[in-house]
């Protein structure tokens, strides 16, 4: 019989000066980057907690500790590929990935499509399964406001 296994992530990381902006593993010009132990790149980290979570029980935190100098300033790819090869291992095909970014600024449009080849790349899937749409808050709140950046995945896992 086949298990279907859905999973949600959702990350928030905050704009700080002097990094570089990271999203969905692509580099985006910006005059702020995102805070946080690793490269914070605030949709890798959304994606892999739609995976894990189902599949594994855990969530990135457990998986990849903030407290372990090991994943400082990490190439949050580094952190997806470990995470797909868990999820496979354990004997899951990831069918298809859909998220959202939620920011103010910048666009993310012209980047899109060069996100979802980086991470079709990564986790082995056909570009057209990974989807990704960018929307803001219409100026209300924390992305609105312009102070950080949040992401929404959710995953289709198939045993
Ligand atoms: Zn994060």
């Amino acid at each position: 019989m086949i298990k279907i296994k859905t999973g949600i992530g959702f990350d928030v990381h905050q704009f700080v000066k002097d990094r570089d902006l990271y999203l969905g593993g692509v580099k985006i010009p910006y005059e702020f980057g995102l805070k946080g132990h690793s490269d914070a790149d605030v949709l890798i980290h959304a994606i892999i907690d739609a995976i894990v979570s189902p599949t594994l029980a855990t969530d990135i935190g457990k998986l990849f500790p903030d407290t372990s100098e090991e994943f400082k300033n990490i190439d949050s790819k580094i952190l997806l590929k470990k995470a797909v090869q868990m999820v496979v291992e354990k004997g899951f095909d990831i069918n298809n990935i859909d998220s959202v970014i939620i920011a103010q600024e910048p666009k993310i449009s012209p980047y899109i499509y060069k996100m979802r080849e980086v991470l079709s790349d990564i986790i082995g899937i056909p570009i057209e399964n990974i989807t990704i749409k960018g929307t803001t808050t219409e100026y209300l709140g924390f992305t609105g406001r312009k102070e950080g950046i949040a992401a929404v995945a959710v995953a289709t896992m198939i045993k």
